[in-house]
């Protein structure tokens, strides 16, 4: 299918790292994710492609759009739209070695977002520089009694002179064993429901924090998901994002969700470039095996063009997601759009793709099976489908989609 330049005119400075990710991308990053696939382990975090990419300057940090500084005028600089262009790009190579890659990852918007100016540059200027060895960080929402509803969050933080003591369990959490740090949502008192929640960034060494569970995934194996514990884990009170002056009216859970509004356009975009792929490998098949005529073929195209317009139509919504959070305007209504459509649009793709192989799909020597088991995830990081729907129908009839 038709890369992004399709759809949108792109600066030189986004053209030039796209065309960088793109040669990663068939380099690297799609023969380490079958690699990865194929041995079911993450990529070791000393493996050299990470060092180089580091290196590079690339990494986790270009495709994740990083802090950035603002255009001179206070003008726009795009940085998320760029981050969606290079997220769908990397995710169309692989999407579980995007996420492997070094950088702040889904750290980096609450740091960004709730942090204060001197906390951002504690915690993200680490990443700017590449001389040293490849650093990552994470973030830790989700609980074994806490996914979509965030709001049941059971992590405790209670304050101790100048430390605040963390207690609980946090799941799911990609990259947290080897992150430098992980961006944790806490409650300091379940009674208050959201007004309690409170976001630390937690340092990788803080004893208490104890990585006990890589999870054995179905797909997008080339990156770690754990489970950690918090067991009177002491954080020096400098690390609660914002400082304690930040945490009226609810604002813990409200900086999580204005994470999530800047980070579901970035999982959409994933969402385009496993279609893309699932499409491209679909298109080929009938190009090299179909006859030439016959009702079969046409069946195919139709399917393919079907495909291609609603594929067309979540980059749009990604971009749209990107455009107005880059603008400054509100964006949760079109980030949860983005979400909810692009994934099952993804997971559809896949499917079309098996139709038109039939039985050459499930064949471990093409892509197309490693594809299936990828996709599904992105339906359900970051929010579910269900979730969203829920946020987009409080939206049409006025309700805040926060509850
Ligand atoms: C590979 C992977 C990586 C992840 N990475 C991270 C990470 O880095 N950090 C992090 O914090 N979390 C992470 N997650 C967790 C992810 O965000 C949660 O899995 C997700 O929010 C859903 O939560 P849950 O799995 O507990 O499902 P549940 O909340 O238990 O939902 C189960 C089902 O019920 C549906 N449902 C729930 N509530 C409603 C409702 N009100 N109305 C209708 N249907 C509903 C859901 O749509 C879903 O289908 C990751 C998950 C995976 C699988």
């Amino acid at each position: 299918m038709k890369t992004i330049e399709s759809t949108l005119e792109l600066d030189q400075r986004t053209r030039a790292v796209l065309e960088q990710v793109r040669n990663l991308g068939a380099s690297h990053l799609r023969p380490l994710g079958l690699q990865a696939d194929r041995a079911g382990a993450p990529l070791p975090p000393d493996h050299p492609f990470f060092e180089m990419v580091w290196r590079s300057g690339l990494a986790g940090g270009a495709l994740a759009a990083p802090e950035e500084e603002e255009g001179g005028d206070g003008a726009p600089n795009y940085r998320h739209v760029r981050g969606c262009v290079l997220a769908e790009e990397a995710s169309y190579w692989d999407r579980g070695v995007a996420v492997s890659l070094p950088g702040p990852g889904l750290g980096g918007p609450p740091v960004q977002l709730m942090g204060t100016p001197a906390q951002r540059e504690q915690f993200l200027s680490i990443f700017r520089d590449r001389t040293g060895p490849p650093l990552w960080a994470a973030f830790a929402m989700t609980e074994p009694g806490a996914g979509s509803d965030v709001a049941r969050i059971e992590t405790r933080c209670t304050k101790d002179g100048d430390h605040w003591v963390l207690n609980g369990t946090k799941m799911f959490s990609s990259n947290s064993k080897r992150a430098r740090w992980v961006a944790v949502f806490a409650t300091a008192d379940r009674a208050q429901g959201r007004a309690g929640h409170r976001a630390f960034v937690v340092e990788s060494g803080t004893p208490g924090f104890e990585v006990i569970r890589v999870e054995k995934k179905m797909g997008v194996r080339a990156y770690e998901t754990c489970t950690f514990v918090l067991q009177d884990c002491r954080v020096p009170a400098g690390n609660l994002l914002g400082g304690e002056e930040y945490y009226g009216e609810r604002r813990g859970f409200k900086g999580a969700m204005a994470s999530f509004n800047a980070t579901r356009p970035v999982i959409a975009a994933n969402a385009v470039g496993i279609a893309r792929a699932a499409a491209d490998i679909a298109r080929d098949f009938i190009h090299d095996e179909y006859p030439r005529t016959g009702t079969r073929r046409a069946l195919a195209l139709e399917r393919m063009v079907d495909m291609r317009r609603a594929i067309e139509r979540s980059r749009l919504l990604c971009l749209r997601a990107a455009w107005r959070l880059d603008r400054g305007e509100p964006n949760a209504l079109e980030s949860s759009l983005a979400k909810m459509h692009a994934p099952p649009v993804a997971l559809r793709a896949v499917s079309m793709a098996f139709d038109i192989l039939g039985e050459a799909g499930i064949r471990r020597d093409r892509l197309l099976e490693k594809l299936y088991r990828d996709v599904k995830v992105l339906d359900i990081v970051e929010g579910t489908q269900q979730v969203q729907r829920l946020i987009v129908a409080r939206r049409l009839v006025g309700l805040p989609s926060q509850g």
